[in-house]
């Protein structure tokens, strides 16, 4: 029983194999994930896979390499999402310094105003983080997000960093990287972290874990980020996932 946490079966990727994709996934043992939609067609795909499958949850907000096109309308369809009962975080938001597309001070913005969201309708948040850790940490200190919590998505920093996120009320969500051979970070944070504290992911199509590496990802690879951490934790993998699922069937607060 497995629960992938961040995958985007809304993405173009799957329009041709959807089905096969969720039959291998619940083959491979998935029980739950949550699709994540980060703008206006990804959000509304999210929503009609939420509502078509009971086992796919939704998450919805505004990514931060998009933050520029973001409107006040955007947020406000956004925030009526959250009153559907499949729709259990806000996000993923964050910052990306990576890409250039939407200045630095817009992304900030947009990051603040989601998690003030997401504190009126009380849901946790998930958070994308590219070569921005130290400007995530102040604003998640500033604005106070530990009231709401939520997840570190594809976490790629340090076990320091890692532990600075659990006390902000944070789990550290760990995805396809983690299986890389020369994947050090991961690992020592799989290492660190209590398990009562991780999430597993793929984050698919993106970042296939080894030996998929490079290929497309899809949900029923999170097993193998399961039993990654349960090699590394010296674990079973039955414990592996009995915890990262009720850890993630606790935040998302589903039965
Ligand atoms: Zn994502």
């Amino acid at each position: 029983m497995l629960f992938d946490t961040h995958v985007h079966l809304n993405a173009e990727q799957f329009d041709e194999d959807l089905q096969e994709v969720i039959e291998r996934a619940k083959d491979a043992g998935v029980s739950y994930m949550t699709v994540v939609g980060f703008d206006r067609p990804t959000i509304k795909r999210a929503m009609e896979l939420a509502e078509e499958y009971e086992f796919i949850y939704a998450c919805v907000g505004w990514h931060p390499v998009d933050a520029i096109d973001m409107t006040n309308e955007d947020l406000l369809w956004i925030e009526e999402l959250t009153a559907h009962p499949k729709v259990v975080a806000i996000g993923e938001m964050g910052l990306d310094y990576h890409w250039d597309k939407s200045p630095k001070d817009i992304q900030k913005e947009v990051f603040r105003k989601q998690i003030r969201l997401a504190k009126k309708v009380k849901l946790p948040i998930v958070i994308h983080n590219r070569e921005a850790t130290a400007d995530i940490v102040d604003i998640l200190k500033e604005e106070d997000a530990a009231e709401v919590g939520g997840i570190m998505h594809c976490f790629s920093g340090s076990p320091e960093v890692a532990l600075e996120c659990l006390k902000m009320n944070f789990l550290i969500s760990l995805g396809g990287p983690v299986t890389f051979k020369n994947a050090k970070k991961p690992k020592e944070v799989a290492a660190v972290v209590p398990l009562e504290k991780l999430l597993i992911e793929t984050d698919c199509p993106y970042l296939a874990p080894h030996p998929y590496r490079g290929k497309r990802n899809e949900p029923g690879y999170v097993k193998l980020v399961a039993e990654q951490i349960a090699e590394i934790k010296g674990i079973s993998f039955e414990e592996v996932a009995i915890v990262t699922t009720a850890n993630a069937k606790k935040l998302f607060d589903i039965n």
